[in-house]
């Protein structure tokens, strides 16, 4: 992602009816800005303003038309129009990002620029630095393919007992008490995946190669190390990822496998088999035979719940959720021909968050809310920062927004439960960070060796994925149904879509836990220490961020011990 500055003004640069997908409407201003003349550090400060509102406009129509095409992938216009802005805009627009960073970063009046700027250039230099005008066309082609992932992923769906349901819809069936249940949808699943596998691997080759050559390109021995670059990583290094999974080996993975035996003893499973449990999220049948809890009949149940459960909390975050309501910018719904997941995409020019999710009534359907809920809480905080630039947060802390909100939130959720429910929903949360941390560690270790080892082979991909499962997976029995485990992968979209983004989650989720541990002894604390970390934006630096919100930055054993043990008393308090 390319910042080429940041924000808006009262007066506008960009003229009304200006339309951001048509190159030659783009052009007038790049080119204006690209021969405008530079004279003094007022001149540099004007120019990045005013490249910061042309990109606010642009990121918009690209933000758009991803979410026209997200929810509803089959259609072939909506889906033809981003593409089309992906080739004919896209391009164009980093390879002007590229100049103008050059223009500025070499400019002499750069020293006398005030402090506020000294983040934006430290990232305007580093774009310059692995910046290659040979990349442009990889990109687009990158791109290509994983709309074509995303496209293969969203149309799938399943006939289950005579009816058809989307893969998310199906999720239903896969927490049933009935192990019977469980294990039809499962392999229903399962099998309507592997349709896909060929494809997907065939794509995820193509990837693979593909990023490889960017990172050559620009000068990296391999494309872990040009993405810890392109992505900002400044903080901390492949050796503290790495050491951060030997600590979620230590001290998450047994932990893990001792919920995975006690539900085996519990219900008398005899072996834990895939349709157990899931892997990712620690979600499975209750254990005293209860039904799976369903906290809302419906979306509107579940925005007007959360409203009054945000409203209980502060004012301040009551009246952000009930913002999100009335601006009508939330696709919460599943339904066929919808990307699956979530996410939360601030519209940069009209600095309005929008929510996507697949809700289908579950537990986990209110959690990605929830989560969704804290990012864009989290742009509405720094939404009044002027640049583009100093509101695009780090993704390391973006999460600590999201996560932090689900665990923040847990008091409140008797707003859909009654008391025992409550309290299963928030062991079951719980767990779920205890789950999701080997998963953590296994996305991102497998991610290390893919772009380690470039010209792999499928098989050799397949033996790697499955010793990066024995170490950080559950205790499970897999049987005939090797050949699923062999490309379960291909269910993480992150691996397609955005390479090396998912320790994020990792190194975010010990902030969140954090925060969570100051609320359980100071619950002010913990609302005021967020809003100050959240409003700062992009303004400060990772550890600065940390620091704002009076939590710590990171990776090692000691500390993730401290914060699961402390998941260890209240899960003690809860059962
Ligand atoms: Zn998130």
């Amino acid at each position: 992602m390319v910042n080429i500055g940041a924000g808006k003004n009262s007066g506008s640069y960009v003229e009304d009816g200006f339309d951001p997908s048509s190159w030659i409407e783009v052009e007038a201003y790049t080119e204006e800005l690209l021969n405008r003349k530079i004279s003094c550090s007022k001149c540099l400060e004007g120019i990045i303003r005013d490249a910061s509102e042309l990109s606010e406009h642009i990121s918009e129509k690209g933000a758009l038309l991803y979410i026209s095409m997200t929810c509803d992938t089959e259609n072939e216009k909506k889906k033809g129009a981003f593409l089309d802005f992906v080739e004919n805009v896209r391009p164009k627009l980093s390879e002007f990002s590229d100049s103008l960073n050059r223009r500025i970063v070499s400019h002499e009046a750069i020293e006398d620029l005030p402090e506020r700027y000294d983040l934006m250039i430290r990232s305007m230099k580093n774009d310059v630095e692995i910046f290659r005008k040979e990349n442009i066309p990889l990109s687009v082609e990158q791109t290509k393919l994983v709309t074509e992932a995303q496209t293969i992923n969203g149309a799938m769906s399943v006939e289950y007992e005579g009816e058809e349901y989307t893969i998310p819809e199906m999720r239903v069936f896969l927490e049933s008490n009935e192990r019977s249940v469980r294990e039809g949808a499962w392999k229903a699943v399962a099998d309507r995946r592997l349709q896909d596998e060929g494809r997907l691997s065939e794509i995820f080759d193509q990837l693979i190669v593909i990023r490889n050559e960017i990172a050559i390109n620009a000068g990296f021995e391999t494309y872990t190390d040009y993405m810890f670059r392109a992505m900002e990583r400044f903080d901390y290094t492949k050796n503290d990822c790495l050491e951060f999974h030997d600590a979620i080996e230590a001290v998450c993975v047994p932990l893990m496998r001792e919920i995975n035996s006690r539900r085996i003893d519990f219900l008398e499973l005899g072996s834990l088999r895939p349709w157990d449990v899931n892997e990712k999220t620690g979600v499975g049948p209750d254990l005293d035979g209860r039904a799976p809890l369903k906290p809302f009949a419906d979306v509107n149940e579940m925005v007007s719940k959360l409203s009054r459960l945000f409203h209980r909390m502060s004012t301040d975050l009551g009246e952000k959720f009930d913002m999100l309501v009335e601006m009508d910018t939330l696709d919460l719904d599943t339904r066929k021909g919808k990307a699956p997941g979530g996410y939360q995409y601030y519209l940069q020019k009209s600095r309005v968050p929008f929510i996507f999710m697949n809700a289908a009534g579950l537990q986990g359907d209110l959690e990605t809310m929830i989560h969704e809920a804290g990012h864009a809480f989290h742009s509405i905080y720094c939404g009044h920062l002027e640049l583009i630039g100093e509101r695009s947060y780090p993704i390391e802390f973006a999460e600590v927004a999201s996560m932090s909100m689900e665990l923040m939130t847990q008091n409140e959720w008797g707003e859909f439960y009654n008391d025992e429910e409550a309290n299963r929903a928030r062991l079951g949360h719980l767990e779920g960070i205890i789950f999701l941390l080997p998963w953590i560690a296994t996305i991102d270790s497998f991610q290390h060796w893919i772009y380690s080892n470039p010209g792999h082979t499928r098989d050799e991909r397949k033996a790697v994925w499955n010793s990066i499962r024995d170490r950080f997976g559950s205790n499970m029995e897999w049987g005939d149904y090797q050949g699923h485990r062999d490309t379960s992968w291909q269910q993480q979209g992150h691996l397609f879509g955005v390479p090396f983004y998912y320790v994020e989650y990792g190194i975010a989720q010990l902030g969140a836990l954090q925060l969570w541990r100051t609320q359980r002894n100071d619950p002010a604390k913990a609302l005021s220490d967020y809003s100050n970390a959240m409003t700062l934006g992009n303004t400060k630096t990772l550890p600065e961020l940390f620091s704002a919100a009076d939590i710590e930055l990171g990776f090692g054993e000691k500390h993730l011990d401290s914060l699961i043990s402390e998941v260890r008393m209240a899960m003690a308090e809860l059962s």
